[in-house]
């Protein structure tokens, strides 16, 4: 996976980017961040990339052709038309099976704004996909694109170092993850759930299972409804709807 950034602010997205994981993983060679600094496609003699909106308002726009330069950069490099996402609070929020559906393109570029956004025509221009993090503003896409990009690299093969990490987390199944537990056995007096000490597996991932369906019917019962569920766990959650 090759992922390219068409940004304001490189550096922030570098340093996120090259700590922990992802950093790990790029030095592996299991993917690459290249960024582009958007500033160096300027076409105004004081390396502007912001002007005025028309129509007056509050706030600076960013102009259309220093970032379509950008784009075709990349473009050029990667070959054919990458899929270009735009970070956005207007777009289609992102969750996890979006990230597994990124996760299967080989490029993925990322277009960060700043100010009030980015000229609509270019937008209409290059962009494939509008993605926003949450109903929420923020001050520039390059956090969204860190958000993203983590998210996807985690499903990558070999990214984690182990293999099964990622598969049973929240959201893989439309279920919310059980919680966890490490050493000591007690803790200030709390002590980890017999069951998980006993060495059983079978009764281990029952309990497991149960607790996950126990943890999204109260926080996220949003979630259930797509969630596939086996007959045994259906009794189950029929038996809490008694309780
Ligand atoms: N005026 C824009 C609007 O109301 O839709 C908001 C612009 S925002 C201050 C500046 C940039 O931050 C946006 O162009 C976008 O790239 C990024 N951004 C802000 N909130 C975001 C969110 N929730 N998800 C993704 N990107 C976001």
């Amino acid at each position: 996976m090759n992922f390219h950034v068409l940004t304001l602010f490189p550096d922030m997205v570098r340093d996120g980017f090259q700590t922990s994981i992802t950093g790990r993983a790029a030095e592996k060679g299991l993917l690459s961040l290249e960024t582009i600094n958007i500033r160096d496609f300027s076409v105004n003699k004081h390396n502007r990339v912001d002007d005025y909106p028309y129509g007056g308002g509050a706030g600076m726009v960013m102009q259309a052709e220093p970032v379509y330069l950008a784009y075709e950069s990349v473009a050029k490099r990667t070959g054919g038309t990458p899929r270009v996402l735009y970070m956005s609070p207007q777009g289609r929020v992102f969750d996890q099976r979006m990230a597994e559906e990124l996760a299967r393109e080989d490029e993925l570029v990322f277009l960060c704004g700043h100010y009030e956004g980015i000229d609509e025509r270019v937008l209409q221009e290059i962009v494939t996909d509008e993605v926003s993090i949450g109903d929420y503003v923020l001050t520039g896409g390059e956090l969204p694109a860190l958000v993203i990009m983590d998210a996807v690299s985690r499903l990558l093969e070999g990214v984690l170092h182990n293999e099964e990490s990622a598969q049973f987390d929240s959201f893989h199944d439309n279920l919310l993850e059980y919680p966890q537990y490490s050493r000591p056995e007690e803790w200030r007096g709390r002590t980890v759930p017999p069951v998980l000490l006993s060495g059983h597996h079978a009764n281990v991932e029952r309990w497991r299972r149960e607790q996950s369906l126990i943890r999204t019917r109260e926080r996220r019962p949003d979630l259930l409804e797509h969630a596939q569920l086996t007959e045994e766990d259906k009794k189950f959650l029929a038996k809490l709807e008694e309780l």
